[in-house]
């Protein structure tokens, strides 16, 4: 394969970052990025590393589960509409783990903060004394639409945007999300609403945005499953009820999108991935 494999250059610099020790009895609540491995960051990669036990979400990517040093991994999180492990639980898991000495990596999509939950894991691991650091990741917002070419706060285009959910604790639209204030802000990126597309798109339109405005469905972004589908306002429900409901997906409004035909075609957008190891051919191990 072309390309080079992950070594430094400068070997001998990069062996002096000095990266803060995860310690026995403490949690790390870090983003995984939203698909492609090089989007971890160096602390991520060094928690995958050396946790001795992982917590991780549905959302977090095979070839990134796969940099997982220790065996023991659990999978807690929840797919849209799939079994889900109840939030009080994974919290008392973390704080059960750190007291029992553990170094406790809690692994989830994109950035732990931003519809993830991870706040309340922070709570609760503040209020019961179990110390822990949050790693921030890039959020699928800004790695997913990068990786499909929307250059989100273009200048000229867009002074603003807007991340939402789409998805209460129901599963339904938040009653108090506030379509005039989205309606007037440039660029939308919607998460984790893929099944109230319809309902958003008719919303939009009676807040004040055109039918005809184009949007796009960004999908399992940054990973070599991605997909991007265009629609507009006006045709965002029929064009979502065909897509993949279980993909990660953003729908993503404004005019920024316009600029996506020059970029995209021309973009390097190939995710790093993990070759076969070593002994993983037939024979096993020699
Ligand atoms: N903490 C995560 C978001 C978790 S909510 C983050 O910061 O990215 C889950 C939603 O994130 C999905 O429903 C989808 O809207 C979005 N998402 C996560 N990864 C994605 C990806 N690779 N491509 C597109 N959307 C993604």
């Amino acid at each position: 394969m072309p390309g080079f494999h992950v070594v430094p250059t400068n070997l001998a610099t990069a062996a002096r970052l000095h990266v803060p020790e995860f310690s026995p009895g403490s949690v790390w609540l870090a983003g995984a990025g939203p698909g492609d491995p090089g989007l971890l960051t160096l602390y991520a990669l060094h928690a995958l590393n050396t946790a001795d036990v992982v917590l991780h979400d549905a959302l977090v990517s095979p070839d990134i589960l796969a940099l997982i040093a220790t065996p023991r991994r659990h999978s807690v999180g929840k797919r849209a509409g799939g079994a889900r492990t109840h939030q009080l639980r994974i919290n008392q898991s973390l704080v059960s783990l750190a007291r029992a000495g553990h170094r406790v990596l809690r692994l989830k999509g994109g950035d732990p903060l931003i519809f993830g939950r991870g706040g309340e894991e922070a709570l609760a691991l503040a209020s019961a004394g179990v110390p822990f650091r949050i790693v921030p990741g890039i959020s699928a917002g800004i790695g997913g639409t990068a990786g499909a070419g929307i250059p989100l706060t273009h200048r000229t285009l867009a002074r603003s945007v807007v991340f939402a959910t789409g998805h209460d604790a129901q599963g339904g639209l938040p009653d108090d999300l506030d379509f005039v204030a989205l309606a007037r802000t440039d660029v939308v990126v919607f998460y984790m609403a893929l099944r109230q597309a319809d309902l958003i798109a008719t919303r939009l339109i009676a807040a004040g945005r055109a039918p005809d405005e184009a949007i796009a469905f960004v999908s399992d972004a940054t990973t070599p499953r991605q997909r991007v589908i265009e629609a507009t306002l006006a045709t965002a429900g029929a064009v979502a009820a065909r897509l993949d409901p279980h993909a990660p997906t953003l729908i993503v409004a404004g005019p920024v999108l316009a600029l996506r035909a020059m970029i995209a075609p021309l973009q390097q957008a190939t995710p790093m991935t993990l070759e076969p190891a070593p002994y993983a051919v037939a024979g096993g191990v020699p």
